[in-house]
């Protein structure tokens, strides 16, 4: 999740309207256009949340967005506030499914979270409940509009593995949880820990991708770090060469890097060039262009144009996948369908190959309806 401009959505403007929004029914849909033609789009990467789960990390990078004057539980009283507008699925005029909406998406992929130090907990059976609403249709009333995607509590596999295996086969047996959603990065926990096999094996059983968050998280900074050995450990966190003994060991199992590498701290720790190196060796890897694309990150479009580029020209469009990662920030969703195809129409991708990567690469990996 990256709500960097939760400050421009005023507070005042969030208290008014949490306490007068209408019941009404979501507003049209129209699917979006590329180079004249409509185009199907589905995000894969979409957040919802709880600010009361909210970990100290996310906490403090939230609360640098708002007036430091601001008294701490007027500061958490928004927080709360914003959330309840903004990163719940069925909240008229502000949730997540009306940002999708308004992006004109077909579909979209809900991601549990296990990240008690940064952006909190969406278990599970949260993501199920969401799936199972009855609000859980399309612009045209057809059935699911959301899918899900499971996740595992990675830090109890040190004694309680097999319970959290347990759970994990337990959620995947929903038909519409399409796969697993795991960041290391946020639990600062080593990806190359072979204690984490098991999570593979049963993504094997189920025949879903593994997502994982490859690069920086924008809450925590090397810098943060004080030793030359806390730091290493860290990166093993979120380097793609720390994943590599899994992607070969199950090549049978699809692994989305997502991210791409990036750093969104942009401290020299970008990882594009190592996770095009994984994409081009192993043909079980596919990746993924959300949030840093974002304007804070790429104002002027130049990270996406080179990574379409890149992507057109090693053959790697076919293992492309759309997502935005952009809930949380109020008309960011629809913008990120934008900006992508804005860089598409910038890099010369035809429209064969635009709908690849915003629909059609999705739509066959996560086996949809
Ligand atoms: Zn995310």
């Amino acid at each position: 999740m990256f709500l960097t401009r939760f400050a421009q959505f005023s507070i005042l403007f969030s208290m008014l309207i949490s306490f007068c929004l209408p019941s009404s029914s979501f507003a049209a849909w129209k699917s979006p256009t590329y180079k004249g033609e409509s185009i199907e789009v589905i995000d894969i990467h979409q957040h919802v949340g709880d600010a009361r789960t909210m970990g100290p990390l996310g906490k403090d990078f939230l609360y640098k967005t708002l007036p430091n004057w601001l008294p701490k539980g007027f500061k958490d009283w928004s927080l709360e506030a914003m959330a309840n507008l903004v990163l719940k699925p069925y909240t008229p005029m502000f949730g997540v499914k009306q940002e999708c909406l308004n992006a004109g998406l077909s579909m979209c992929g809900l991601m549990a979270v296990y990240a008690p130090l940064t952006w909190g907990t969406v278990d599970n059976a949260t993501i199920e409940a969401m799936l199972n609403d009855s609000r859980n249709r399309g612009p045209n009333g057809e059935l699911w509009y959301f899918f899900g995607m499971a996740s595992v509590n990675v830090h109890r596999f040190a004694d309680a593995a097999e319970e959290e295996l347990k759970e994990l086969r337990r959620s995947l047996k929903h038909r519409m949880m399409k796969g697993i959603k795991l960041a290391f990065v946020h639990n600062e926990l080593p990806m190359d820990d072979q204690i984490f096999d098991g999570i593979y094996s049963v993504a094997r059983e189920f025949n879903v991708p593994v997502y994982h968050h490859i690069g920086s998280s924008p809450l925590r900074k090397m810098s943060d770090f004080k030793s030359e050995e806390e730091r290493k450990k860290y990166l093993r966190s979120s380097a793609p060469s720390a994943l590599e003994w899994a992607i070969e060991r199950h090549p049978d199992v699809d692994f989305v890097l997502g991210h791409m590498g990036f750093d969104f701290n942009r401290e020299g720790f970008d990882f594009t060039d190592e996770v095009y190196r994984l994409a081009e060796k192993y043909p079980n890897v596919h990746l993924e262009i959300s949030a840093f694309g974002l304007a804070n990150y790429d104002p002027e479009g130049k990270f996406m144009d080179a990574a379409l580029r890149n992507l057109k020209s090693k053959n790697l469009l076919g293992r492309n996948l759309y997502g935005s990662d952009a809930s949380g920030q109020p008309g960011a969703v629809p913008q990120y369908v934008k900006l992508t195809l804005k860089s598409m129409e910038r890099v010369g991708l035809d429209a064969n190959e635009a709908r690849q990567v915003m629909s059609l690469n999705a739509r066959k990996l996560y086996k949809m309806p």
